[in-house]
């Protein structure tokens, strides 16, 4: 199933997608798509119902995050050796990890917000994961059962702010609009083995990034159980699971992204997303 939620700031309402791609409002059953409600026996019910049961929503609104409420952003660094090699790090021998501030999840078609004094403004096309019940020390033959589903993640990066100013990542990685998710979260059984996807991103149309997740050092199961390890997952919580080669940081010149910019990114069967980059005022 192909969940969205839809509306203006704040105001977004939860809808599914048909076998037509119209969307099809189920607010009725389930008030929203948050960490409370997907644990909810109605949100159980719904992802054994069809699409097709609930009335159409109005068509081409705006799209929000397809999940509110998220109260955690665990980030993977260097999980593609082509990214590490461009980046001119090693591979790290465990998953490196690092938090995004919730703050910055936007839907995924909204403007990026260039910061004041930002001169390194990257994108790095992600698949992300979004977690479905209490995750705890699983193992990686158990991993996958506690996804909720998949969705496309711009990991957003200014990488003055992150590698230049001292500390850790988390600065370069959490201003606001700086995590586009969605158009969609996809569910498990539709999705297939989210580790061999095509991953893809451009600039103003230009092919920047060009990869597949299959590429991954770590995959979806292995992140999953790893991170648990450490510490607990939450119904909602969202991992994103790294980038693979072709970001402005990377190239030789270097590119970095300018007012009027066009980010657009996608993964094969969970959709695309595009961002026009605007001065924060
Ligand atoms: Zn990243």
């Amino acid at each position: 199933m192909k969940l969205i939620r839809h509306g203006q700031p704040g105001l977004e309402k939860p809808a599914v997608l048909d076998a037509e791609g119209r969307a099809r409002d189920v607010s009725a059953l389930v008030p929203d798509f948050n960490p409370e409600t997907i644990a909810s026996p109605a949100f159980a019910q719904l992802l054994s119902s069809k699409a097709e049961d609930y009335p159409l929503a109005p068509q081409g609104q705006r799209l929000g995050a397809p999940i509110a409420g998220t109260r955690l952003i665990v980030a993977v660094g260097l999980n593609y050796a082509d990214h590490a090699a461009e980046a001119s790090m090693a591979l790290p021998a465990e998953p490196a990890l690092f938090m995004k501030s919730v703050h910055s999840i936007c839907g995924p078609n909204d403007a990026t917000l260039l910061p004041p004094q930002a001169e390194k403004l990257d994108w790095e096309a992600e698949l992300g994961i979004i977690i479905g019940r209490v995750t705890s020390h699983v193992s990686e033959a158990e991993a996958l059962s506690y996804v909720l589903g998949y969705c496309v993640v711009n990991d957003v990066s200014e990488r003055s702010y992150q590698l230049e100013r001292g500390g850790t990542w988390d600065k370069g990685k959490s201003c606001d609009t700086f995590t586009p998710v969605g158009p969609w979260l996809v569910t498990p059984d539709e999705t297939g083995d989210a580790g061999t996807l095509d991953i893809w991103c451009k600039v103003n149309g230009e092919t920047m990034q060009q990869g597949s997740t299959a590429k991954m050092v770590f995959g979806p199961a292995a992140l999953i159980s790893y991170i648990s390890q450490f510490f607990t997952l939450h119904p909602g919580d969202l991992i994103t699971t790294g980038t693979p080669a072709g970001v402005g940081f990377g190239k030789k010149p270097q590119r970095f992204l300018r007012v009027d910019d066009v980010v657009t990114l996608g993964i094969a069967g969970l959709g695309s997303q595009r961002q026009v980059v605007v001065e924060k005022r």
